[in-house]
C-alpha cells in the first residue's frame, strides 16, 4: 500500500476512461482510450485539480490564507488555482507573464477574474528573469500584512504535484483490470512537468508495463527530461519514498511543438474540430489538441502497430480553446 499525504477533496475522481471506437476504426491501428480527466471539475476542470488537491492540502497544514502562483496569460494553472481557492475561502494573487493588452478579458483570464483573483500582470523579460524575486516580494508583502502566503510554483510541478497523477496512475491501474486491457502505451501533453513524473512514479508503484509518452507542448526533450527529473527527485526527497527514481525511464516527443508554447497549426486546429465531431470530445490547441495530434501522427507512421490499445489522457484545457475560437475557422 501506498502512502499518501494530505488531500482535500477537490476533483470528481474517478474519471473515466473510454474507447474512442469510431476513431480507432477510422486509424485501423491500436485500439485509442481516453481518461477524461477532462471532467474532473467544472471551472476547475482538467490536470492541475488533482496536483492541487495536494498542494492546497499542504496550505493549509500550515496555515496559509493566501495562494500564490504564476503562469502564461491563458493558463489553466492559474484558473483552477483562482477558482479552487474561492472554493476554499483562500485569496489568490496571480502573478501573469504578458501586459493585459486592454481587451475584455477572456477564457481562462476571464474565470480569473470572475473567482476574485488578484491579477498583476508582468512584462515578458521582467518574468522570464525575475518571477523568484517577484514571488519573494509578495511573500514578504504579504506577511508584513499579517496574512500567511503560500507560493506555488509553475503548473503546481513540484513534489507536492507529483502525487496528483500517481494517484490517478493508480485508478488507470483500477480503469485496466475492469475493462479487462493491458495498456500498452500511456500519452500526455507535457508542459511543466509533475503530470508526467506522477504517471511515471505511479505506473511503477502499481505495475503498470506502459511507457508513459511525454508530448512536449514547449521545450525541447532535454528540457523535459531534466524536469521530470528534477520533480521526480524532490517527490522521492520530500516523502522519503523508497523508490529509486534515478533508474525511472522517461520519454519525451518532442517533435510536435510546432512554432512554440500556445501556438498551433491549421492541421491541430482540424483535429481539434475532427475530435469533436467525430466523438463529442473537445480538445484545446495549447496542449491536448497538440499532443493528440502527434499521438496520431506517431500511430499513423506505424510506431504504435505492435499495439492493441493505447491510453491518452485528455488533461483539460477547454477554456483556453475557447480564447482561440478565432482560428477555427467557423467565422
Ligand atoms: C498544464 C497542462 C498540461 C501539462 O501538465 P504539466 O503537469 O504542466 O506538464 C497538459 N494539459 C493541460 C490542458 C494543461 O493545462
Amino acid at each position: 500500500m501506498i502512502k499518501f499525504p494530505a488531500r482535500l477533496k477537490l476533483a470528481q475522481t474517478p474519471t473515466p476512461l473510454e474507447p474512442l471506437d469510431r476513431l480507432s476504426a477510422e486509424l485501423r491501428g491500436p485500439r485509442v482510450w481516453v481518461k477524461r480527466d477532462d471532467l474532473t471539475h467544472c471551472a476547475a476542470s482538467g490536470n492541475k485539480i488533482r496536483k492541487l488537491e495536494f498542494t492546497m492540502a499542504r496550505a493549509v497544514e500550515q496555515g496559509c490564507d493566501t495562494l500564490i502562483t504564476c503562469g502564461g496569460m491563458q493558463s489553466n494553472h492559474c484558473r483552477a488555482t483562482a477558482v479552487l481557492g474561492a472554493q476554499l475561502g483562500l485569496k489568490v494573487h496571480l502573478l501573469l507573464k504578458g501586459e493585459s493588452g486592454g481587451s475584455v478579458p477572456d477564457g481562462n483570464l476571464l474565470l480569473d477574474y470572475l473567482a476574485g483573483a488578484e491579477v498583476t500582470h508582468y512584462p515578458l523579460e521582467e518574468y522570464t528573469e525575475d518571477i523568484e524575486k517577484i514571488f519573494q516580494k509578495w511573500q514578504d508583502h504579504y506577511r508584513q500584512d499579517g496574512k500567511k502566503a503560500y507560493s506555488i510554483p509553475l503548473g503546481a510541478s513540484d513534489g507536492t504535484g507529483v502525487w496528483g497523477y500517481v494517484s490517478c496512475a493508480a485508478e488507470l491501474a483500477e480503469d485496466f483490470q475492469q475493462h479487462e486491457i493491458q495498456a500498452d502505451a500511456i500519452f500526455h501533453a507535457t508542459g511543466s512537468g509533475a503530470t508526467q513524473a506522477g504517471l511515471i512514479a505511479g505506473v511503477h508503484l502499481f505495475n503498470i508495463n506502459a511507457p508513459v509518452i511525454g508530448m512536449a507542448v514547449s521545450d525541447d526533450e532535454q528540457h523535459f527530461l531534466n524536469k521530470v527529473r528534477s520533480d521526480l527527485r524532490d517527490w522521492q526527497q520530500t516523502y522519503a519514498m523508497d523508490v529509486d527514481v534515478e533508474t525511472l525511464a522517461i520519454q519525451v516527443n518532442d517533435r510536435y511543438i510546432g512554432p512554440g508554447y500556445s501556438i498551433a497549426t491549421a492541421e491541430i486546429f482540424s483535429t481539434i474540430r475532427h475530435l469533436a465531431a467525430l466523438e463529442g470530445l473537445i480538445l484545446d490547441p495549447v496542449y491536448t489538441g497538440k499532443a493528440f495530434f502527434g499521438m496520431l501522427e506517431e500511430i499513423k507512421k506505424g510506431h504504435y502497430d505492435h499495439c492493441k490499445n493505447i491510453v491518452f489522457v485528455h488533461t483539460g484545457g477547454l477554456f483556453g480553446l475557447m480564447a482561440q475560437s478565432g482560428q477555427l475557422g467557423f467565422d
